[in-house]
């Protein structure tokens, strides 16, 4: 039996056997039976029975736009709708509800920042400062800025163990830098970066810090007051929440010097024939009718992750995630991209001789669901001197036999292929 560092810690933390019982989705076979192991927990996670309801119970008992109806059940709606808002907002620590605005997801949340913020404060000469690692949905909005602007967009470097080249970041700023755009966690190497560190230095040349904490949120405590982050952006489906929901966190006074971003309804104080004035924070950046049900459903993950606890679930994922690794590791022709000693759950690597594609086919014949492609992280890809990866990604509800069914499938795709 084995007995790793990684295999006790997993046994001391979470009753997780409990908690799967919460996700109805994730007992069931697929295919000629194989019982179902997710591990594309990075895309997206699975919803908690509590999440599924709270959708039914607002469309069966008080559907109803919110803000402007004097009735009931708009009284309902907006009552938890705005609860929702002031969950999210201690959940991360910010100062209140005025610092949480809702939209569709990350990507529209730095789009925001792209369009209002970074349309009035980046000009011709200026740097925005992204790094090697990014999503694309933190590189395009800023390449777009850049051009539009006549700014320049730089790059820091991704360091051979999967780092971010701190040096190099030091002397990329100076008082050109009027923006520092990084991931918290990298969905591709799993590396979670010093984003605090980078923050005083990115301040103390007078620039702006974006936080994508996409990957980051869903996994582990973040306090935006502790990070002292000035936007920060995070999705709802990335931790038991529905889709079409997100978050931009900003500083009151940051949201405040920012024009809209979309005008039309309820983000509006007055409107005349020819011009308009907004509405007060939030209000100002969710205009026309927000995703009511789905926001409101966000804030019941939001409890359901708050009942469990950040830390006992950022705890159990490191050791099963050290579990991952070690698994994957005792394969030969594994290869596993990124050594960063501090990292979050997403194990990305390549298997001598198939490709990612062919791979991630095959183990899902088995059962498993695991990610193959660029990850939307093209830069990193060509950094990485691949075209694709494969990637198995963890949540709190993952176990250990669900990484051993992928072990398995991995090595019968090698033997199947002919390599290994
Ligand atoms: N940033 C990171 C690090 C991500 O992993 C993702 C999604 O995979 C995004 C941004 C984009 O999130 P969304 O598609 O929910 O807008």
């Amino acid at each position: 039996m084995n007995t790793s560092p990684a295999r006790t810690a997993l046994r001391e933390s979470l009753d997780v056997e409990r908690l799967r019982r919460d996700f109805p989705i994730l007992h069931q076979t697929v295919y000629d039976g194989k019982p179902l192991a997710y591990l594309d927990n990075a895309a997206t996670s699975q919803k908690p029975k509590a999440v599924i309801e709270a959708l039914t119970e607002y469309y069966t008992r008080y559907n109803a736009n919110v803000h402007r109806a004097l009735h009931y059940l708009g009284e309902q709606a907006t009552a938890r709708y705005e609860e929702a808002r002031g969950k999210v907002a201690a959940f991360i620590g910010a100062p209140g509800v005025a610092n949480i605005v809702f939209t569709r997801g990350t990507t529209e949340s730095i789009n925001l920042v792209a369009y209002a913020w970074g349309r009035t404060h980046v000009g011709q000469g200026d740097v925005i400062l992204a790094t090697g690692m990014e999503h694309h949905s933190n590189l395009v909005p800023w390449q777009i800025l850049a051009k539009e602007k006549g700014a320049e967009l730089k790059l820091v470097p991704v360091l051979e163990d999967g780092t971010l080249d701190q040096a190099a970041f030091a002397s990329l700023l100076s008082s050109r830098v009027k923006l520092v755009a990084v991931t918290q966690m990298s969905n591709v190497l799993g590396t979670v970066n010093p984003v605090q560190a980078m923050a005083e230095a990115a301040h103390g040349v007078g620039a702006k810090i974006l936080v994508d904490a996409a990957q980051s949120v869903p996994h582990m405590p973040v306090n935006v007051q502790e990070l002292n982050a000035d936007f920060l952006a995070f999705s709802s489906h990335k931790m038991c929440g529905p889709t079409g929901v997100g978050v931009l966190y900003a500083r009151e006074e940051i949201f405040n010097a920012m024009p809209p971003f979309m005008g039309g309804g309820e983000m509006i104080s007055k409107v005349h024939d020819d011009h308009a004035t907004w509405a007060d924070l939030p209000y100002k950046f969710e205009a026309g009718t927000p995703n009511i049900a789905d926001v409101i459903a966000f804030g019941a993950a939001v409890d359901y992750l708050s009942a469990i606890g950040m830390d006992p679930i950022h705890a159990y994922e490191q050791a099963l995630t050290a579990y991952t690794v070690e698994r994957l590791e005792e394969i030969p022709h594994v290869r596993i991209f990124g050594r960063a000693p501090e990292r979050g759950g997403a194990v990305s690597f390549e298997v001598e001789g198939i490709h990612p594609h062919d791979l991630s086919q095959y183990v899902d014949q088995q059962g498993v669901a695991i990610r193959a492609g660029h990850l939307c992280a093209q830069p990193l890809m060509r950094r990485l001197g691949v075209p694709a990866v494969s990637r198995a990604s963890v949540y709190f509800y993952n176990v250990e036999r669900e990484i051993e069914q992928l072990a398995e499938a991995i090595r019968k795709a090698q033997h199947f292929f002919g390599h290994g």
